[in-house]
């Protein structure tokens, strides 16, 4: 498989790579993928080898990887003006454009937006802007941050402590006062002989007890992905957030989205506060918000948060924060460009078209007895491999099931991702029915080939 001369892309990669969230085992025996180019959902290796990327990359390139109009976006920002800060009271012309755009195609009425290179700095950022409000409105002791077990924030100190997965304990985090409450996965955490709305209650009632052990007045804010992403696509149980909400707001604690993954029409709707119909207090969004073309992340304040936060602002003359790169010219161009292609060039609407197709492709593979369950919502899913589905036991994690699935699938030039002992599946936006197919066939035979060796 890996080409292993001296000068060979994968032993360069080997030699001056740092490789970060990377199975290192299959590394040694595959090599990295480096990649050249891509076109439409496609991308291309340095062998010339072409994958379908049922990941869109990292969620993100929801446009594809060749989209011209958001090319020439870019071209013409760099001719015009190709970088500048937000800081001092300056700003450029593109970014206040962002800011009004995003603001009226948010949920929101009115608000403000600030922006990060990341969606972890963004998450970070809310952080800060929640400790702020805590300390401008007499009560500093408000800092606690609420997530839940196996959801995904990111990887600064502070959005890795509000992730909820074990891995970070090899860093020492999370850094206290950063608590995890349950995950909504009712398939794997529902009790024996328990309903899904009983679930729902439970996890309610749980969130409830565990604020008012910590104490109501040390909690500064509890963020949500609408739908899990890296915890394995994790669709809310029925009723999820209509219960939570109302105990949220009895104890005065602002509910964040953090629609990184879901925002801009990856569950069906441009937000996924909207197909779960709910209002966050405020969005945290990235990802998408450029198509992938841009780093870019953005805190989006709903009208009460801004309000307040810009109060206490005003009280000390000034919000300390900002990064060098934050509403960037080029990338607010960008994103302005990735919004109007996905909302007005028919993207959102094909996700609405594909949805369907897409839930009956994982339906009909779900029949396999390997497989769990299958999840999912808009163009977001994942497929769980169990070893036995009557009890929903896992396989052995030494067999690394899904790490296999994948890197057959590779062979085969489909990417898609592990995850635990998911695969999960995010086509970019501009894929047609013929790539879903391509993604489906190859994605059974992939599985029927893994089951054969370890079943
Ligand atoms: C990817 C992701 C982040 C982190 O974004 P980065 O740009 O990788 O820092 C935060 N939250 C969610 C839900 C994500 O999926």
């Amino acid at each position: 498989m890996r080409d292993d001369a001296p000068n060979s892309w994968e032993s360069r990669a080997d030699a001056y790579s740092l490789y970060g969230f990377t199975d290192l085992p299959s590394i040694v025996e595959r090599g990295a993928v480096v990649l050249t180019h891509g076109k439409g959902p496609y991308v291309f290796d340095v062998h010339g080898r072409q994958y379908l990327d049922a990941n869109s990359g990292l969620w993100n390139m929801v446009a594809g990887f060749d989209h011209p109009g958001l090319t020439q976006a870019a071209k013409d920002q760099y001719d015009k003006f190709p970088g500048y800060h937000a800081f001092f009271g300056r700003m450029s012309d593109q970014t206040v454009m962002l800011s009004e755009k995003l603001v009226e195609v948010s949920p929101f009425e009115r608000g403000r937006v600030f922006y990060t290179n990341s969606g972890s700095e963004a998450n970070d950022t809310m952080v800060k802007m929640l400790w702020f409000l805590a300390g401008a409105e007499g009560k500093p002791q408000r800092r606690k941050i609420i997530t839940r077990v196996n959801s995904y924030h990111g990887v600064t100190a502070v959005s890795a402590s509000m992730t909820g997965k074990p891995y970070n304990s090899v860093f020492g985090l999370p850094l206290p006062g950063f608590i995890h409450v349950g995950c909504p996965h009712y398939w794997r955490f529902g009790k024996d002989g328990e309903t899904e709305e009983q679930f729902t209650a439970r996890m309610a009632a749980e969130l409830e007890a565990r604020i008012i052990m910590e104490g109501p007045d040390t909690i500064a804010g509890f963020f949500a992905e609408p739908v899990m992403g890296a915890g394995g696509v994790v669709v809310p149980s029925k009723g999820y957030f209509q219960a939570i909400q109302p105990v949220l707001k009895r104890y005065g604690i602002p509910l964040i989205a953090d629609e990184v993954i879901t925002g801009f029409g990856r569950t069906g709707n441009t937000w996924g506060c909207q197909t779960f119909d709910f209002m966050p207090d405020a969005i945290i969004s990235s990802k998408n918000i450029t198509a992938g073309f841009f780093p870019m992340g953005a805190v989006i304040l709903g009208p009460d948060l801004a309000d307040r936060i810009q109060a206490a602002a005003e009280a000390v003359e000034e919000f300390p924060h900002g990064f060098t790169a934050s509403g960037h010219p080029v990338g607010c161009a960008i994103a302005l460009k990735a919004i109007d292609v996905v909302m007005n060039e028919g993207l959102a609407e094909n996700v609405r078209t594909l949805t369907p197709k897409f839930q009956a492709g994982m339906e009909y593979l779900a029949q396999n007895p390997n497989i769990g369950e299958w999840r999912g919502v808009g163009l977001m899913g994942a497929l769980e491999a169990v070893k036995d589905k009557a009890t929903k036991t896992p396989f052995p994690g030494t067999l690394s099931v899904s790490e296999r699935i994948a890197n057959t699938c590779t062979d085969h030039g489909l990417i898609c991702r592990p995850l635990g002992q998911a695969i999960v599946l995010c086509p970019p936006f501009i894929c047609t029915e013929a790539h879903l197919d391509e993604l489906f066939n190859k994605l059974g035979d992939a599985l029927k080939q893994v089951f054969a060796e370890v079943a």
